[in-house]
């Protein structure tokens, strides 16, 4: 399959659907790709997301290249379909997956200058002492790949249980608990519905700033369809005209503790907050099963302090409080990331002095992660083969 005369391959780092994708839009242009995997198979962050997770994305509009999601799976995919579709994937473009590597450093080696030279060069120091060489480096290590938990002042004195929302399963374990679920981004309203209709015994959600909650779908039209149209309009309307859809879409839950946002959708989530998919949290709050309650700031004397003065005393604090790309350590020292840690280029680009090294899955765009991860994957990959082409000419 391999047409370049470039025997060293393209290392993608990550099987998730970003790595993949990657992996098989080379592949179908004649690049020889390797996937680099740290656990012991594909698709590893969704075979570890809780139980009740479907895409909020619609089937259709999360396929990866070369591979339509099954009909079968119906319009909104559950967790484990989407970790069949993975398997499936890799088994059908024939994807070369190596597992249990792991990368913990990215070098540029640079070209030696002598006559058959052939181009920038990178190596991967990994698992078991490894070294391994390509003419490329695609990093999709993930948006979501450490859990991010606060420094609250305090939080070695709670004695109740506290766990990242990373670690959620199901409610069977918090049945008849009084649960503080702290953070209302899809993870955390989700897990507060998950809670509340799993037997729960009172379950609160605190919240630092109000969220923009929208309906999966209305009237057929889903969200993520809105998403993708907004982005081509200049954000001043699409805020307004998303406060306007809001407040005819969404009763106001202010008087149960939450607010209509202040910021607008697109405002925010160039912030890089996604509007929160309405999964049932609304109708939860309205019957006061999940109950809204002021942002975490403190623990102390073994009680939870928020930042209106309410102390709570919950059995369980789960911190939906999100995730670092932590990027740092493996290609921080490349220049190659801004101050918050993300790449500086990604998809079809590569970042200012690192040819050869690019990046697929550091936004969070309101049109689809995996949408995005699909024409991002079109883009490296035809810049790659551009690059193998160019190559054999000299
Ligand atoms: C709860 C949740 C729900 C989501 N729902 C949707 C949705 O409905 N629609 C949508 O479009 N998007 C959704 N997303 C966003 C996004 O599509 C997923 O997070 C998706 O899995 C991202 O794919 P990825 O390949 O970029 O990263 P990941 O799936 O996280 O894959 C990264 C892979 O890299 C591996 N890895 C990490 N570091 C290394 C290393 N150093 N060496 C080797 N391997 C490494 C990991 O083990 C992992 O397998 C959701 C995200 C979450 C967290």
């Amino acid at each position: 399959m391999d047409r370049t005369t470039d025997d060293r391959p393209v290392y993608v780092i990550g099987a998730g659907p970003g790595g993949l994708a990657v992996a098989a839009a080379l592949r179908r242009r004649g690049v020889r790709a390797v996937v680099l995997e740290k656990s012991d198979a594909v698709g590893a962050s969704w075979r570890g997301h809780y139980d009740r997770l479907r895409l909020h994305t619609t089937r259709r509009l999360s396929a990866l290249p070369g591979m339509p999601i099954p009909r079968s799976f119906g319009r909104w995919v559950s967790r484990d379909n989407l970790v069949r579709y993975l398997e499936t994937y890799a088994d059908l473009h024939e994807l070369e997956i190596v597992t249990g590597v792991e990368v913990s450093r990215v070098e540029r080696a640079e070209p030696s200058g002598q006559p058959g030279s052939r181009g920038p060069e990178w190596v991967l120091h990994a698992t078991g002492g490894r070294r391994l060489t390509g003419r490329a480096v695609v990093v999709a290590t993930g948006y979501n790949h450490t859990p991010r938990l606060p420094e609250w002042p305090g939080l070695p004195s709670y004695e109740g249980e506290f766990l990242h929302a990373s670690s959620y399963r199901n409610a069977a374990p918090y049945a008849g608990k009084d649960v503080l679920v702290v953070g209302v981004g899809n993870t955390g309203a989700e897990i507060a519905v998950d809670l509340a209709e799993g037997g729960a015994a009172r379950v609160r959600l605190a919240i630092r700033t109000a969220p923009h909650i929208v309906r999966r779908s209305t009237a057929g039209w889903p969200a993520q369809r809105s998403g993708i149209l907004a982005r081509r309009l200049p954000a001043w309307f699409v805020d307004r005209a998303g406060a306007v859809l809001g407040r005819i879409s969404v009763p106001d839950l202010s008087e149960r503790g939450l607010p209509r946002p202040e910021t607008g959708l697109l405002s925010r989530a160039r912030q890089g907050a996604v509007p929160v998919q309405d999964v049932g949290l609304i109708a939860a709050v309205r019957i006061g099963r999940v109950e809204p309650v002021a942002a975490v700031e403190a623990f102390k004397d073994g009680k939870v302090v928020l930042t209106d003065g309410e102390h709570l005393a919950p059995d369980v604090v789960i911190a939906a409080t999100g995730y670092e790309r932590a990027l740092e350590g493996l290609v921080g020292h490349l220049g190659v990331l801004d101050e918050r840690g993300r790449p500086l280029a990604h998809g079809g680009r590569s970042p200012a002095g690192a040819p050869g090294l690019y990046f697929t899955g550091f936004t969070n765009p309101i049109s689809g992660m995996l949408r995005e991860l699909a024409i991002d994957a079109r883009k490296i990959a035809t810049a790659l083969a551009r690059t193998a082409r160019t190559a054999r000419k000299s």
